[in-house]
């Protein structure tokens, strides 16, 4: 059902949150954009601006991982402004409310974090950017660090085992983390609501998850200002500014 307007639509999700015991978010780029941080597929995100480049081409080359690294730095005044907005509060007030157990996430921008939740409470499907791993051994590294070794000689590789460093983040064509997956289908199954936030959920597998708390007999909820390809399952789907929308549930 798509709520007529923003008023109904809050007032129906209260109902839904008021009568769930364990709520499940599910939050992609768009529960961001009011932060500053740019999505990949509203006009002018970043998709239309930069071809992202694939896991193999970044293990193949260093121009790619020069040219990667060369973007990540272009956006570190844009992460490090940002601050958690009224979507990233209101869940985190939920969350200390102990009505969410933990959320998922495709974002990479440590938001939820920011907002209060405890890192294992955030289950990074995409990773994290905000700092570095070795491809290969999977030291982490922080990104200060790999802006010296950038500024001098280019991207860097580890100091340990030689394979090249990376932002912490799964890029297309990278294996997904195996143990954030497990998670993520074992709370989507578990919940009794899932309420999908800011997500275009066309990136897979990551889509699969709001579809998968449904056929467990979740009721499902898509806050996103476009269509998406899961309206049609979704019991209320609420097509306005996420901010707006959760704004009323901050601070709970
Ligand atoms: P997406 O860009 O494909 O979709 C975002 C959706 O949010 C769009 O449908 C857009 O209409 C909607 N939206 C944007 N701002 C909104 C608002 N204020 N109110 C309501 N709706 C709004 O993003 P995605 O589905 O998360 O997939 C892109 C992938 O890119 C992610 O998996 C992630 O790994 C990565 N990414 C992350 C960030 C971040 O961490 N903030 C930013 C860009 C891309």
């Amino acid at each position: 059902m798509i709520a007529k307007d923003i008023q109904s639509g809050v007032e129906r999700l209260g109902e839904m949150i008021a009568a769930a015991s364990i709520i499940v978010p599910f939050t992609g780029a768009g529960i961001s954009t009011e932060c500053g941080i740019p999505d990949f597929r509203s006009p002018g995100g970043l998709w239309t601006r930069n071809r992202p480049i694939p896991f193999d081409e970044f293990v193949a080359s260093q121009e790619a991982r020069d040219e990667s690294w060369r973007r990540r730095f272009a956006m570190e005044a844009t992460f490090a402004a940002a601050k958690p907005g009224r979507g990233h509060r209101a869940l985190a007030s939920l969350y200390r409310a102990g009505k969410i157990p933990a959320v998922i996430t495709q974002n990479i921008d440590n938001l939820h974090q920011q907002s209060g939740f405890a890192p294992d409470r955030v289950i990074e499907l995409h990773g994290n950017t905000t700092y570095a791993r070795c491809i290969g051994c999977g030291r982490a590294y922080d990104l200060g660090w790999v802006k010296q070794r950038f500024d001098d000689s280019g991207a860097p590789d580890c100091t340990d085992c030689g394979e090249p460093v990376k932002t912490a983040t799964i890029s297309f064509g990278q294996a997904m983390p195996e143990d954030a997956m497990e998670r993520a289908s074992e709370l989507s199954r578990s919940c009794d609501l899932l309420i999908a936030i800011g997500s275009s959920l066309v990136v897979w597998p990551a889509a699969g998850f709001p579809m998968m708390a449904k056929s467990a007999g979740a009721r499902l909820v898509i806050i996103n200002r476009e269509p998406t390809d899961q309206d049609d399952l979704a019991d209320l789907v609420i097509r306005h500014d996420i901010g707006d929308t959760l704004g009323p549930f901050v601070g709970n």
